[in-house]
């Protein structure tokens, strides 16, 4: 079994040197077990473990059709910021050739639990920690600074779910070179959607008012988005103990909600919050409970049970509710570019 792991020593010093955008923090090095730029090559379809269903959904985009498998960590609904592995995780992690992760910090239980089973070869893929460098985290009143966790929602932007792509591409291509010429048209087909959503986002968002560009969410799942669409984020509400606010945090929001003149405040299907539903109530402002940012829509095998499906809903719920017109963003084609069998659990 061990036997089909090859090192490929020659071809380090290129990889590592091309490696420019890697986070200042991460030592990365072509032997570490937690790094994107392994040489290892192997003879075969690549086992692959992903954790949360949006990284799934990605991997799966640019593996289809290479025979890779492809098995999710964490269940789809459940809170992935204090999700513990199962014991029985461990087999799955045992058995990839490479994991890959979000990093910045998201998954620590499950990136120990793969370090303690990683078989000879394998090597754990932080993909957030590859494309972001350290000093561009976003730390916030969810993600303090001093509880050294930054914010890790970098999926939800389009930009960098696209580099995301770009790293996972890189890897398989390294990992199963005979399969590189079908991760780079996976890869160039998914580009191309995801680009097609970024531009529809940004035609959106130029029918909401500016005034109305603002978000108040529950879950802080929209740091990186904001940034890049030009959103405020007034506040994000949930404490990063992931416990309801203190009444004083709750008088605090409502009077900037009032002062700001948001017209909506957006909940999270994942985290129902009283709190919420109590600051709509007290203010007059609507109150949206559905946005989600890593549990995907529907079941497995539906029509917009991917990345793209899910940041659709996303953008269009934001959207209408802040008063502009989602049309662009309604008449996209959402489909995966590759049939996707990964195995989400539920
Ligand atoms: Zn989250």
């Amino acid at each position: 079994m061990k036997s089909r792991v090859v090192f490929l020593i020659s071809a380090a010093l290129v990889v590592t040197a091309g490696c420019s955008n890697t986070s200042s923090d991460a030592v990365e090095s072509e032997d570490s077990p937690v790094s994107c730029t392994s040489t290892t090559v192997i003879d075969g379809p690549v086992n692959i473990a992903t954790t949360v269903a949006p990284i799934t959904s990605i991997v799966a985009n640019i593996a289809g059709g290479s025979g890779a498998t492809i098995t999710g960590i964490v269940p789809e609904g459940t809170n992935s910021h204090t999700f513990e592995p199962k014991p029985s995780d461990a087999a799955t992690l045992e058995n990839a050739d490479v994991i890959f992760i979000n990093g910045l910090v998201l998954e620590e239980p499950t990136k120990d639990l793969a370090l303690a089973n990683l078989k000879d070869g394998s090597f754990i893929c932080e993909l957030g920690t590859a494309v972001l460098p350290a000093s561009d985290y976003i730390f916030d009143f969810s993600f303090p600074k001093e509880g050294g966790k930054p914010n890790p929602h970098l999926w939800t932007n389009p930009p960098m779910a696209k580099q995301y792509a770009e790293v996972v591409r890189d890897v398989l291509s390294r990992l199963d070179p005979a399969h590189a010429d079908l991760f780079a048209r996976n890869f160039a087909a998914f580009a191309e959607k995801i680009d097609a959503l970024d531009a529809a986002m940004i035609t959106a968002t130029a029918t909401i008012p500016e005034a109305q560009r603002k978000l108040l969410t529950y879950h802080d799942a929209y740091a990186y988005f904001s940034v890049h669409y030009g959103y405020t984020v007034i506040g994000a509400i949930q404490p990063s103990s992931f416990d309801e606010p203190t009444p004083k945090e709750i008088a605090n929001l409502i009077t900037q909600v009032r002062e700001s003149g948001v017209t909506a405040v957006f909940g999270s299907e994942v985290f129902p919050s009283p709190v919420l539903e109590q600051i709509g109530a007290e203010t007059g402002v609507r109150y949206v409970d559905v946005l989600r940012d890593d549990d995907l829509l529907g079941e497995p095998g539906g029509a917009e049970h991917s990345w793209l499906g899910l940041m659709r809903f996303d953008y269009v719920t934001m959207v209408e509710a802040l008063g502009g017109d989602a049309s662009a963003l309604k008449t996209l084609d959402v489909s995966d570019v590759v049939k996707d069998t990964a195995t989400y659990p539920q």
